[in-house]
C-alpha cells in the first residue's frame, strides 16, 4: 500500500482536538495517526452456540489465534495500520478473543458494535423492550450505548463503529428495530454507522432514509458493499446526498470480479467522488459461514493482503492518482472514525449517564 502510506497526512481532517480520538483496542488513538486503514473487515465471525455444541473441524482458536496475529502483521508490513472489525453481536463477536490478538499485532484494531440479522432477532430480544413481557427500556440500545461509551463484555474496549444490516428482506419489523436502536445510539454518541447493504434490492437508499429520519446525518453513514453493484447511478446518488459508499468486497469474486469493481471506483474516481469512497474486503481470518477450505477454492483473493497487493496496482494503472487512494484509504476512514458533532453535544455529562430504567 506504498501509494497509501505516504506519511503527508496534512490532508487529513482538522479536527483533532482532545476528546477527537478513535478508541482502539488499546486505546485512544488520534483519528490523523489512523493511516491507512481497512474499514470493513472481520478477523473471527463464529457461531458460539454452534461451535459449543458442533465444534467445526477447522476452527481451533488457539491456532485460529496465532493465524490472526500473522496475517494481520503481514498487513501492517504492506502498509495498513489500522483495521475495523465489523464482526457485532449475530456474527460471534468474541472482544476477548481479539484483544489477545491485538495485543501482539503492530496495528490498530478497532472494535464495533451493532446487531446482525437481515430478518428476525433471537427469542431473547421478543420478550425485552417496551410493551413486551419483561419490559424494560430496548436492551438494544442499552447494548449499543454501553459498548460505545463504558466498554465491551468488560474488556475496556470500547466500539467504535455501529453497523446494522439490511438484506434482500429489507426493513423487516426486526431490522427496523435493530435500525432504531443504532440510530439512537449514533444520536447519543455520534459514533458513525456503517451498513450491509444489498445494492441490487436498493436497500441503500432505504437505509440512508430510515436513519436520515431518525437523526443520522447522511454524512456520518458508509452504506457498505455498494462495490457488489455497477449501477452508477445509485452510488452516484447515494453519494451526493453525503454518505460515503463502502467499496469494501475486492475479493469477493463469486459475486463480483474485482476488475468490475475496480472499473467501477475508477468510474467514480474520474467524476471526483474520491472524498465519498473507502475500500477494504470484508475478508476474515476464520468464517464458520464459509470456512477457509471453502474460500481457498472458491475465493482464493479474499484476504486481507487483496488490495495492497492485487487491487491497488489495478487503480493505479487505470489512472487513480496517489491523492485518490490516501484520500480512500486514509482522509476518509479518519473522518469517518473521528467522534462527530453529536457526541461533543452530549458529552460529558449527558451521553455519560446511565440509561433510566423505567420502573
Ligand atoms: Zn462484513
Amino acid at each position: 500500500m506504498t501509494g497509501g502510506s505516504s506519511p503527508a497526512l496534512g490532508a487529513g481532517p482538522s479536527r483533532t482536538g482532545p476528546g477527537d480520538a478513535v478508541p482502539t483496542f488499546r486505546g485512544p488513538v488520534d483519528p490523523a495517526a489512523l493511516g491507512p486503514t481497512l474499514v470493513h473487515e472481520h478477523v473471527f465471525v463464529g457461531h458460539p452456540e454452534l461451535d459449543l455444541n458442533h465444534p467445526h473441524p477447522e476452527w481451533d482458536p488457539d491456532r485460529a489465534i496465532e493465524d490472526a496475529v500473522e496475517r494481520l502483521t503481514r498487513l501492517h508490513g504492506l502498509g495498513v495500520r489500522t483495521v475495523v472489525d465489523l464482526t457485532v453481536l449475530g456474527l460471534g463477536r468474541d472482544v476477548a478473543r481479539l484483544a489477545a490478538v491485538a495485543e501482539r499485532v503492530p496495528l490498530h484494531l478497532v472494535a464495533a458494535t451493532g446487531y446482525y440479522t437481515a430478518d428476525v432477532l433471537p427469542a431473547f430480544f421478543g420478550t425485552h423492550g417496551p410493551g413486551r413481557p419483561v419490559g424494560g427500556p430496548d436492551p438494544l440500545v442499552e447494548f449499543f450505548v454501553r459498548d460505545i461509551e463504558e466498554g465491551i463484555a468488560g474488556t475496556g474496549v470500547r466500539a467504535g463503529m455501529l453497523k446494522v444490516v439490511t438484506d434482500e428482506p429489507g426493513i423487516t419489523p426486526d431490522v427496523a428495530r435493530v435500525m432504531s436502536a443504532a440510530a439512537e445510539a449514533h444520536v447519543r454518541t455520534g459514533v458513525t454507522i456503517t451498513t450491509h447493504s444489498r445494492p441490487a434490492s436498493r436497500t441503500g437508499p432505504a437505509q440512508q432514509e430510515f436513519l436520515g429520519a431518525r437523526g443520522v446525518p447522511p454524512e456520518r453513514i458508509i452504506i457498505g458493499h455498494s462495490g457488489d453493484s455497477e449501477d452508477l447511478d445509485q452510488l452516484r446518488a447515494l453519494m451526493d446526498a453525503g454518505s460515503t459508499i463502502g467499496m469494501d468486497r475486492f475479493g469477493m469474486e463469486h459475486v463480483l470480479p474485482d476488475e468490475r469493481r475496480v472499473a467501477t471506483v475508477l468510474a467514480l474516481l474520474a467524476e471526483g467522488y474520491a472524498d465519498r469512497m473507502v475500500l477494504s474486503h470484508d475478508a476474515a481470518c476464520f468464517s464458520r459461514v464459509t470456512p477457509p477450505s471453502w474460500r481457498a477454492v472458491h475465493a482464493p483473493h479474499w484476504h486481507y493482503e487483496n488490495l495492497s497487493r492485487r487491487v491497488l496496482p489495478m487503480l493505479r494503472a487505470g489512472g487513480a492518482s496517489a491523492a485518490d487512494l490516501h484520500r480512500m484509504l486514509v482522509v476518509n476512514p479518519a473522518r469517518l472514525l473521528a467522534p462527530g458533532p453529536a457526541r461533543r453535544r452530549h458529552a460529558p455529562v449527558a451521553g455519560a449517564a446511565p440509561t433510566p430504567r423505567p420502573s
